[in-house]
């Protein structure tokens, strides 16, 4: 059976041109990039290069990129690092709709003291930019808010909140780990200290990911040894990963026209048609402010997860709630906190596109869906009860 993804929030395929420059790094391309020796050497330039990849993609100084091991490890450094380096200042302000990455750390220093400040959103996902503008004070060390919601897809605005932040003298961190690759970002004009990515959600590999550390921002390091990365993330580098993720940034540039008209035609498509067709069904968050790729939408009295099943029949792969929550029958943190009612959020899908999408593969879901939620809803105790 041929699998349909529309899963890439959670993760996505490694580029066939990704995979072909980091083969050789597994074989004959084995040195390390910090020997004396030229075979050692070769792997340095390799790094360079993928660094400066990753910078004109972000429209900032390859100096100001750090290799990372993914976006939980740029996420945790950015804020643990802000706060070693500030001792002074004893607040961070973040959302409630963070990835567990931010939440969790943010969480974690609370036990040890930190006060926390968590904005809410409202029923479209969106932030009051006014009570961000009256929490942050001369006590906040970072604030920490996302580009791009992972499982609505709701865009922050960025540049807005960098305004407000940059008065305040606090660090400015965004986890943008939805948003590289998806929408245009440039770091050269922006008032952003830090921001996280990750490989495998624009098309590189698993187990690699960057941090912008924007030039005068202080930072502590956050894994001490050698030299690498600017003594700022010492181990001796994940070659392959590195020259992967470059790779896929220099892809994701290239991409990023067909992300943002024909990706996001076929996103339209999907969501229009699955509204049209399946009685009760909504969608969560602001249909303007979003990313090209993402929609998340909710089939009321049926539960997300008997939903995912019955499209896995069909070899359909969708989310309910973000992966690294689902396990959990609980609805998502980011549906609570839009205030989603519990019969809709139990019940919330979200579908995620990548340029490997086709416009048969939609026709296809959207022929199979609406009798799967037909036939659930029959099963519903919940209709039953109406
Ligand atoms: N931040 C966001 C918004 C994410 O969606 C994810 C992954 O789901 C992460 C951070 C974690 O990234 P990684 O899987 O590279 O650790």
């Amino acid at each position: 059976m041929k699998t349909i993804y529309f899963d890439n929030n959670a993760t996505s395929r490694v580029a066939p041109e990704v995979l072909e420059v980091m083969l050789p790094l597994f074989s004959e391309l084995y040195g390390n990039p910090s020997s004396m020796h030229s075979f050692g050497g070769q792997i340095a330039q390799m790094i360079k290069k993928a660094r400066q990849q990753v910078a004109d993609l972000l429209g900032c100084d390859s100096s100001e990129i750090i290799f990372t091991s993914g976006g939980t490890e740029s996420d945790n450094a950015a804020i643990k690092g802000v706060i070693e380096a500030n001792p002074q200042k004893r607040k961070i302000v973040t959302t409630r709709v963070e990835h567990p990455a931010v939440l969790s750390t943010c969480r974690e220093l609370e036990t040890l003291g930190f006060t926390i400040v968590e904005l809410g959103v409202d029923r479209q996902g969106n932030l009051d930019l006014d009570e961000l503008k009256e929490r942050v004070d001369a006590n906040t060390a970072v604030v920490s808010i996302m580009y791009a919601n992972n499982e609505t897809g709701v865009i922050f605005p960025m540049e807005k909140i960098a305004e407000i932040v940059s008065g305040s003298g606090a660090v400015l961190h965004t986890d943008a780990v939805q948003a590289v690759g998806k929408i245009p970002l440039n770091l050269s004009k922006s008032k952003i200290d830090l921001l996280s990515l990750s490989g495998h959600k624009l098309h590189g590999p698993k187990g690699i990911g960057v941090l912008y550390i924007k030039k005068g921002t202080r930072i502590s390091p956050f894994i001490v040894g050698g030299h690498q990365e600017s003594g700022k993330r010492a181990g001796t580098e994940n070659t392959a990963a590195i020259v992967g993720i470059g790779k896929a940034c220099e892809l994701a540039a290239k991409f990023l026209d067909d992300e943002n008209t024909r990706v996001k035609k076929l996103r339209d498509k999907l969501e229009e048609e699955i509204l049209k067709t399946c009685p009760d069904s909504k969608l969560n968050g602001d249909k303007k402010n979003r990313l090209p790729n993402t929609t998340n939408i909710s089939f009321e009295f049926v539960e997300g997860e008997a939903i995912l099943l019955m499209l896995d029949k069909f070899g359909i792969c969708a989310s309910s709630g973000s992966a690294c929550t689902s396990g959990s029958l609980e609805p998502s943190h980011v549906m609570r906190a839009m205030g989603v009612p519990f019969t809709a959020a139990h019940g919330s899908i979200r579908f995620s596109l990548s340029r490997y999408n086709t416009e048969e593969e939609v026709d296809f879901l959207i022929e199979k869906l609406p009798p799967i939620i037909n036939r659930l809803r029959q099963l519903s105790p919940f209709v039953n009860k109406k």
